[in-house]
């Protein structure tokens, strides 16, 4: 089975399923599929089990997969704290149900560095305009002083004993199904394969420091709400060689007092008089790009909507092509009128009424 169905339809679940009916439906799929299962089993369906529900059993990594997929898993994030949770290696092979512990491929050849993710918050016009934003992140590198090693300058590396330097232990165990066997890290050297002896002063021995790091994002003009920008290389160091992680920042769009922004269209109420509205006439509304000029025609009605063309949100990274400003507006029937007010709209009212006496009924 391969990762690319749907995690919910492999374990036959709903999109909505409680954390009881997921761990449920994988109980009776791991059963069913398990290699040691002489009628139905798979090695490939069950490892497919396994990596759906060590998704979806974990609120974080389902909400990451509702989101963004398998590809979002398939990178590491770090929160905008600096604070960094990884979500290892997705073709590891382990199963909370069968009690064995978590495996992992032994850590001895290049490691890509784990991506960092940063949730930027900007302004209304910062997205409409675009903008550049010097951002802050903690990133984990390797040790200046060590060289990544752990080991203090000068000092050696002694291979692990309860390895032999391979990083992993084999350990067969009874399970429901007769004998597993199961491969871990070895606890001794973290699957390093090699002993520090004199741990490095600077880094303690863990090879690497955290490093704040100041970057200048560039946000394109136009940008959504949620959207993602990703660069390539600027997330953590990768260790022993690896390449560089990627850097997500996610974008959240201040609402903006008068402006509302509909896909590309840029939505702001205006209120006009009674008697401008009867009227006509230039008024004065804001844009995006400051104050713009609106004519209203004579007898506009309450709720209609006016279009000032060019004056909305630009496409993504094109300033050139430009969605509309659209002017709900509101007619207001004057309260409280004054003595004066009231002789005018008398007159008015006598004038209006003679003119189409069925349509506004009889006033006395
Ligand atoms: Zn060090
Ligand atoms: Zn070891």
């Amino acid at each position: 089975m391969a990762m690319t169905k749907d995690l919910y339809e492999m374990l036959g679940i709903s999109r909505d399923a409680t954390e009881d009916e997921i761990k449920k439906a994988f109980r009776q799929q791991a059963r069913k599929y398990h290699p040691d299962n002489k009628e139905t089993g798979s090695e490939e369906v069950f490892k497919g089990i396994n990596q759906a529900y060590e998704i979806l059993s974990d609120p974080q990594k389902r909400n990451i997969y509702d989101q963004y997929g398998l590809k979002g898993l398939q990178n590491s994030y770090s929160g905008s704290d600096g604070q960094n949770f990884g979500f290892g290696d997705l073709s590891d092979i382990f199963s909370q149900f069968f009690g064995e512990t978590r495996t992992h491929r032994p850590s001895t050849g290049p490691e890509r560095g784990l991506d960092l993710r940063y949730d930027l918050q900007i302004d209304f016009l910062e997205a409409i305009n675009g903008c550049n934003k010097q951002i802050t992140i903690q990133s984990h590198e390797d040790c200046k002083l060590c060289k990544g090693s752990g080991a203090k300058p000068g000092s050696t590396l002694k291979t692990c004993r309860s390895c032999n330097g391979l990083g992993e232990v084999r350990r067969v165990t009874e399970s429901f199904f007769g004998h597993v066997t199961q491969i871990t890290t070895c606890p001794s050297c973290q699957g390093n394969g090699k002993i520090v002896e004199q741990p490095c002063s600077d880094c303690n021995g863990k090879g690497q420091e955290l490093v704040k790091k100041s970057i200048e994002v560039k946000v394109p003009c136009g940008i959504d709400d949620g959207a993602r920008l990703r660069w390539g290389g600027k997330g953590e160091a990768g260790r022993k060689g690896g390449p560089p992680g990627d850097l997500y920042v996610i974008i959240g769009i201040r609402e903006h007092e008068v402006f509302i922004r509909e896909g590309q269209n840029v939505i702001i109420e205006q209120a006009i008089s009674f008697a401008h509205a009867a009227l006509g006439g230039n008024v004065k509304v804001p844009s995006i790009e400051g104050e713009k000029t609106l004519n209203i025609p004579a007898g506009v009605q309450s709720g209609v909507i006016l279009k000032m063309p060019g004056l909305g949100v630009p496409k993504l990274n094109n300033l050139a092509r430009k969605g509309d400003q659209l002017v709900h507006i509101t007619v207001e029937t004057p309260t409280k009128l004054s003595a004066e007010e009231k002789k005018i709209f008398e007159q008015l009212a006598k004038i209006q009424e003679e003119k189409n006496p069925k349509k506004f009924g009889f006033f006395n």
